[in-house]
């Protein structure tokens, strides 16, 4: 079988034909927010209904890296390589320092408490850039019924810990990646939960250090764009109901990888930051690609 689906010829620099999508553990409810440590070696991601954090290692499988986990969702690191996390249960964005203690990053605005933080990117100015849904506090699955006090903002907080709204426009943005030269801030919609509304990465320049902009830059053909992820030459991978598509710096399509269950996330890591890790569904996924992610540290 073919783990690819081809739409550009440029896709074919980019994926090796005889490496396999590779399943490396499964049983979980839902599984999102991965982040490579490769200092430790370990791929870290959250199983959300089941309120834990895990950790995959090679050779060694997947272990409890935090339970509970306040429900978290997504993760990134910072430029000192701290774990940054979006917790729906608490409705904070938190970071763990070096030491194992755990600093609030952001739990409010104007007075009201966030929504269900639900992705998390790091400029290299030290601004930590996070979504934030109403999806963890819909229901009791993903975290706690509550009643929404917020629009489904993107916030940044600077490093003297202020929190701005930046983005006011969108029903629910979700995944969020910045580009390689930081030119370019690409944030998902994936719609209110329970309305059919339209689904797509929106592009904003900051070149100004503000977002502007914001048209409609790709929109997936299946399911939704969760997470995304760049890699050094500008493209955009995206997590898709059929797997993960990757998207020129133009917005085409270039090609698929397809993957069995839907895909929530994913991240670059590994060696040579080529090994693609895929959160989907159940199951955590790998596979090698002839790329290298941008992602920092
Ligand atoms: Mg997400």
């Amino acid at each position: 079988m073919s783990f690819f689906e081809t739409h550009d010829p440029r896709f074919a620099a980019y994926v090796m034909k005889n490496a396999p999508v590779k399943q490396l553990a499964t049983g979980f409810d839902w599984v999102e927010g991965p982040v490579w440590f490769g200092d430790a070696a370990c791929l870290l991601f959250s199983d959300i209904p089941n309120n834990r954090i895990l950790r995959f290692t090679p050779g060694a499988g997947i272990s409890t890296y935090r339970a509970p986990s306040n429900y978290a969702n997504g993760h990134t690191r910072d430029r000192q390589g701290r774990l940054l996390s979006c917790e729906h249960g608490t409705r904070r964005v938190t970071r763990t320092e070096l030491d194992g203690t755990i600093t609030v990053i952001a739990d409010g605005y104007n007075g009201k408490p966030l929504n269900s933080p639900n992705d998390v990117a790091v400029k290299s100015d030290g601004s930590i850039w996070f979504t934030d849904p109403h999806y963890g506090i819909m229901t009791n699955y993903e975290g706690f019924q509550s009643p929404q006090e917020l629009p489904c903002n993107v916030y940044r907080v600077d490093p003297d810990g202020s929190v701005e709204a930046v983005l006011t426009d969108f029903n629910c943005p979700n995944g969020l990646a910045f580009s390689p030269d930081e030119s370019t801030l690409y944030v998902s919609d994936t719609g209110r939960m329970f309305h059919p509304d339209p689904q797509h990465i929106r592009a904003f320049s900051i070149a100004s250090g503000r977002p502007t902009g914001g048209a409609v830059f790709h929109k997936v053909d299946k399911g939704c764009a969760d997470g995304i992820r760049c890699d050094t030459d500008g493209n955009l991978w995206s997590s898709a109901g059929d797997g993960v598509q990757c998207i020129a710096p133009d917005g085409t399509l270039l090609g698929k990888i397809l993957v069995p269950e839907t895909v929530s996330n994913i991240c670059f890591g590994g060696r040579a930051k080529h090994q693609l890790f895929i959160t989907a569904t159940t199951s955590l996924y790998t596979i090698t690609l002839n790329r290298t992610g941008a992602q920092r540290p």
